[in-house]
């Protein structure tokens, strides 16, 4: 199991909810099909690591404030060699360098260099290694998940790990012998503790509740379910998912409150924001139950 797992980024939450619920422009559906799909090759990364025998410490997704600047780091494995950083990318189609400059193949523009972003990530993560106080070697490398990407050109450099290569690669990681010192172990738990969820909404097009469509959707296809049901558990009409009534309204509960951060949210909230499509009662009850009750009467709302 890997020391720090990787969620769903907060940004791609929001892009979700709002694919679902209101018209998104060409550029924009672009867009988040490209998060979804970046999303699903760290994913993919992520089960290939998992099957590291080696000791090691694996750590998905931390995103680092480092002398003032943002780092966002797709993996970091901790080994008794030292630290191994990935950038994940899962382009597709063909791509090719020319002039240390990499180019998308069907564009023909400049796209940026994987190979920057991890040289950049790696600069300031060496940074704080020293200011955290240890000694410790950084690798780095891009990792290229897509099994229909081609890079020609590209420089011969043990960084690169194409598709081809990926498990080979893994394999000799695997290979690394020697154990974990305290030492490891320490600056794991430590950069774990700096990790802090990125909550900014940038690149999200504009949004305001009254362009949102209500209703509920369905935790695993996203459909909107039409008719809610009244007993305890509810069926997907489309995929046939079964989900416990309560875990619909803290969803709904959730995906409100990342939309609307700093809004209050009463049982009314929750009402309208499912289309009346949810019980009154057993939204009152799940938000009293789950939540932390503030103000009373009909000033009451939930954290
Ligand atoms: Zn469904």
């Amino acid at each position: 199991m890997a020391f720090k797992e990787r969620k769903k980024p907060f940004r791609l939450m929001v892009m979700e909810s709002l694919a679902r619920r209101m018209h998104l422009s060409r550029d924009d559906r672009n867009k988040y099909a490209y998060w979804v799909k970046g999303f699903e090759g760290e994913l993919k990364f992520d089960e290939m690591t998992q099957e590291l025998k080696c000791e090691c410490l694996i750590l998905n997704d931390l995103f680092l404030l480092v002398n003032g600047k943002k780092v966002q780091i797709d993996t970091l494995i901790v080994t008794a060699k030292g630290i191994y950083l990935y950038e994940v990318k899962n382009f597709e189609g063909v791509y090719y360098y020319e002039g240390n400059k990499m180019y998308s193949g069907r564009s023909r523009k400049e796209v940026y260099d994987p190979l920057n972003q991890i040289s950049h990530a790696a600069t300031l993560l060496r940074q704080l290694i020293e200011q955290m106080g240890y000694d410790l070697p950084v690798k780095t490398f891009v990792a290229f998940m897509n099994q229909n990407f081609a890079l020609y050109q590209a420089p011969m450099i043990e960084e690169i790990l194409l598709p081809g290569i990926l498990r080979s690669h893994l394999a000799q990681v695997n290979e690394i012998s020697g154990q974990l010192r305290q030492s490891h172990r320490k600056f794991a738990e430590e950069i774990k503790l700096m990790h802090e969820e990125d909550l900014s909404l940038h690149n999200i097009p504009y949004y305001e509740e009254s362009l949102l469509k209500k209703g509920v959707t369905c935790c695993n296809c996203g459909a909107f379910i039409k008719k809610y049901t009244q007993s305890i558990n509810s069926v997907c009409p489309f995929c046939n998912k079964k989900e416990l009534v309560t875990d619909t309204v803290i969803r709904q509960f959730e995906e409100y409150r990342r939309l609307f951060p700093g809004l209050r949210i009463n049982a009314t909230t929750i009402f309208k924001w499912s289309d009346n499509q949810l019980s009154a009662k057993r939204i009152g009850y799940t938000l009293k139950q789950y939540y932390k009750a503030k103000g009373s009467g009909r000033w009451r709302y939930y954290e």
